[in-house]
């Protein structure tokens, strides 16, 4: 799960690292109101969404001549100005995509002078089992040109998990930042706070670009990006109640309500399978058979009606979706019994593209049974194989 900005650096602030003062606003009047509470007279207003690059990014709305969505504002009046350029606009950057994202919420920091920007990053590094700690001393660009162009200026450290963080791995980052003297020590101090702060909040990734460095000689983290992992949240309390789920996709939030695993993707058959493995499969075999998937859907080990209607609607909901290849596999759950909850639910969605039905394990002659007098123009398969050759070509038959 991904956080915004201003909630990543609420909680990072817990554990006293160095943040400049801000306020989260949802309108125009919140945001004065969150510019008053600050020094001044330099104040920055940040669209809020989850992605980056939002600096360089362009409003649709505003041409190419209008200003990202971070911006510089040098008065209260500027602060208000800018808010309304922002509020309810879509913002395109380099991690939106075309269709950019509508900006609903900002963000109204308290302006930094700053003397040097600086990259950090921790992550799950899956090839080591560590967490690793990515450090460069070129903060406030896309990090991924750096490791492209001058990949020397990078620098990872990894800590091993049994052992934790020690006072060597703070040495090695603020080593590898080129700083000295009180700077070297805040650095030392501030990636063990990070380093703490990732591991309590089961954190999946947090970049810190840029990390400055201010003309009065302070360490502070000017931009965030936080994920967590979804899996912990309920341990998590106050992580979770940050979910915006305006940024996720729309049927992806729908599934999580039902515990289905569904993922959106290009093409235009649906698939609802029991198990990743099966559903990774079955997602190969129609692309081998020349056709593109239009999701993954695991519905998991125990589907009932109300699982596989929820599915099934999910999957209708895309209108990209021309036909639909369920694969379920028998084990705990009986044929028969996922037979009369497909039936169920066909009827229940008032199902209108092609349905080809693989059914294999338990009761599964009973299953097909049910299939073939429910009346429906349900298509039964008897393999994986058979399966994606008669959904492809019932495809092609409708287009
Ligand atoms: P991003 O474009 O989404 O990564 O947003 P950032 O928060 O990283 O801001 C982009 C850039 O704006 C930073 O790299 C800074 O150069 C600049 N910026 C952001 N906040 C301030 C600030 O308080 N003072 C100054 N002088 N520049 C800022
Ligand atoms: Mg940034």
């Amino acid at each position: 799960m991904n956080l915004h900005e201003y909630q990543a650096k609420e909680l990072l602030a817990k554990y006293g690292i160095g943040i400049p003062a801000g306020h989260a606003a949802l309108s125009v009047e919140e945001a004065i109101e969150g510019a008053k509470k600050l020094p001044g007279p330099l104040y920055v207003v940040k669209a809020q969404i989850h992605a980056g690059g939002r600096g360089k990014g362009k409003f649709k709305e505003l041409g190419p001549d209008g200003k990202g969505g971070v911006r510089l504002s040098k008065s209260i009046d500027e602060v208000e100005t800018n808010a309304k350029e922002m509020l309810g606009n879509t913002l395109v950057t380099v991690q939106t995509g075309e269709a950019g994202k509508q900006v609903n919420r900002l963000y109204v920091t308290d302006g930094v002078d700053i003397a040097e920007e600086y990259y950090l990053s921790l992550l799950v590094d899956r090839a080591s089992g560590r967490v690793a700690m990515i450090v460069s001393t070129e903060g406030g660009m896309d990090i991924e040109e750096v490791a492209h162009s001058t990949p020397e200026k990078i620098t990872t450290i990894t800590i091993d998990p049994a052992q934790g963080f020690m006072p060597h791995h703070g040495r090695a980052v603020a080593f590898a930042l080129k700083l000295e003297g009180d700077l070297n020590k805040q650095a030392a101090k501030l990636a063990k706070q990070l380093y703490t702060a990732f591991m309590d909040l089961d954190c999946e990734m947090l970049e810190i670009n840029p990390l400055v460095e201010t003309k009065d000689g302070q360490l502070l983290v000017l931009d965030t990006k936080m994920s967590v992992d979804g899996n912990a949240l309920y341990r998590h309390a106050d992580v979770e109640a940050m979910r915006d789920e305006t940024e996720e996709d729309p049927m992806e939030v729908e599934a999580s309500k039902y515990d289905l695993a569904y993922i959106k993707l290009d093409g235009n058959i649906g698939c609802m399978v029991n198990g990743a493995g099966l559903a990774m499969a079955t997602m190969d075999i129609i692309k081998l058979n020349g056709a593109f998937p239009a999701n993954f859907l695991d519905v998991g080990g125990g589907a009932n009606k109300e699982k596989v209607t929820a599915a099934f609607k999910i999957i209708l909901s895309d209108p990209a979706v021309e036909g639909i290849l369920v694969n379920i596999f028998g084990g705990i759950m009986k044929c028969d019994v996922i037979a009369d909850g497909i039936v169920a639910a066909a009827k229940d969605v008032n199902l209108s593209v092609p349905l080809v039905v693989r059914l294999e394990g338990t009761n599964v002659e009973k299953g097909k049974e049910i299939l073939e007098n429910s009346g429906l123009p349900i298509v039964s398969a008897n393999d994986l194989g058979d399966a994606a050759q008669k959904i492809v070509a019932e495809v092609k038959k409708v287009a």
